[in-house]
């Protein structure tokens, strides 16, 4: 059996509030994995848009102290017993469940699968919880069909860039936004038809000439507060608003009446939702792991960060300055910002 310390670093918070309360520590107990949980050796960990609402507390923390993070690739090495769906002490894995920001965690099994060989780790640990996400918005979201006309916000984020990417796959329209020109020319690359630079030009007006005064079908909202109004009036008649985060803030209560003048959908989906069981689980991750090859899907990694940067990580996530996916290495040490410049 694999030796597994006492202690680990992690970093942890003990209560809400900006970066400042992600506490880095060298001597956080390391878990025991219970019935049905493996003990993963974390080698990268993902960070999500989500990580930054439990801190906040836009999100409660189911207990306290809390470790941030939803999903990591890493070696197992140590079984909880009871059903691990064949995983094993050694395996390479990704998992996502939560308490990853740590060098161990004790990851449900049923959340758990292994690495397929050729993929590189870094790339399984990127790849899993947006790639997943960006799937099933787009298989049960909404079933974006070829030449569909989608509006996809912040599509050179993390999760953007996999939809730009997988609705290029299925041969749709798709309209993105995104702040900067480099981020413009980065979804443009990853796919998407048409981008508008929303700080600077109207969205509705360039949807409405793009699509001859129909909307779209479908709009994928990630960033929620700050362009709910927006995606539901370039919403077709009959088209689905599609709001799945709150990257700019929470969206406020809704009227349903404001769905009637077009017959629109309103839905407000979680990964989560779509992956409980193991079967569900497996099969989207058995689509996405065969996609990545097939679509020749690029899969970005903004930055990998030391563990102890985890307050830098998310300034940059949360300032947005990131583009793509933003790890966390456990091992890394800390690399002082000018020489990395
Ligand atoms: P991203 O990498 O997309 O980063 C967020 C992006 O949102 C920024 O880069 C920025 O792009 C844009 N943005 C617009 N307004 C703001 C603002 N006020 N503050 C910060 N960012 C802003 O993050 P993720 O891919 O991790 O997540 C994207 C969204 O998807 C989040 O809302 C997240 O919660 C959601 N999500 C939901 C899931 C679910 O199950 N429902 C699962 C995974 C993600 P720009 O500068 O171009 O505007």
């Amino acid at each position: 059996m694999a030796s597994v310390p006492k202690t680990m670093k992690a970093v942890v918070i003990e209560k809400n509030g900006g970066t400042e309360v992600l506490q880095y520590k060298t001597d956080v107990p390391v878990p025991e994995p219970k019935e049905g949980q493996v003990l993963v050796k974390n080698d990268y960990i993902g960070i999500n848009f989500i990580d930054t609402y439990f801190r906040s507390g836009l999100y409660p923390a189911p207990s306290w102290p809390y470790i941030l993070g939803r999903e990591a690739e890493g070696t197992v090495v140590k079984a909880g017993g009871g059903e691990t769906y064949g995983i094993k002490e050694g395996d390479k894995v990704v998992w996502m469940a939560e308490g990853a920001y740590a060098e161990y965690t004790a990851a449900p099994a049923a959340k758990t699968v292994k690495l397929p060989k050729e993929m590189e780790s870094k790339i399984g640990a990127a790849a899993l919880l947006q790639g997943l996400t960006a799937l099933t918005l787009i298989r049960e979201a909404h079933a974006v069909k070829k030449g569909d006309w989608v509006l996809v916000h912040a599509a050179a984020g993390g999760t953007g860039l996999w939809l730009c990417q997988l609705l290029r796959a299925l041969g749709a329209n798709t309209i993105g936004t995104a702040s900067t020109k480099e981020k413009v020319d980065l979804a443009t690359k990853a796919g998407a038809t048409h981008m508008i630079n929303y700080s600077q030009d109207d969205v509705k007006s360039k949807v409405m000439e793009l699509t001859n005064n129909n909307g779209v079908a479908a709009v994928f909202d990630g960033v929620g507060k700050s362009t709910f109004d927006l995606s539901l009036e370039c919403v077709a008649r009959k088209g689905s608003m599609i709001s799945f985060g709150n990257a700019s803030g929470a969206v406020p209560p809704v009227t349903i009446a404001r769905l009637s003048p077009k017959n629109a959908r309103l839905m407000r989906p979680t990964l989560f939702g779509y992956i409980a069981t193991r079967e569900e689980f497996e099969h989207y991750v058995n689509e996405l792991f065969e996609i990545i090859p097939k679509e020749k899907i690029d899969v970005r990694i903004h930055e990998v960060y030391p563990l102890s940067e985890a307050k830098r990580a998310q300034d940059d996530l949360e300032g947005r300055v990131s583009t793509g996916k933003l790890l966390l290495d456990p091992t890394a040490l800390v690399v002082s910002r000018s020489s990395r410049l």
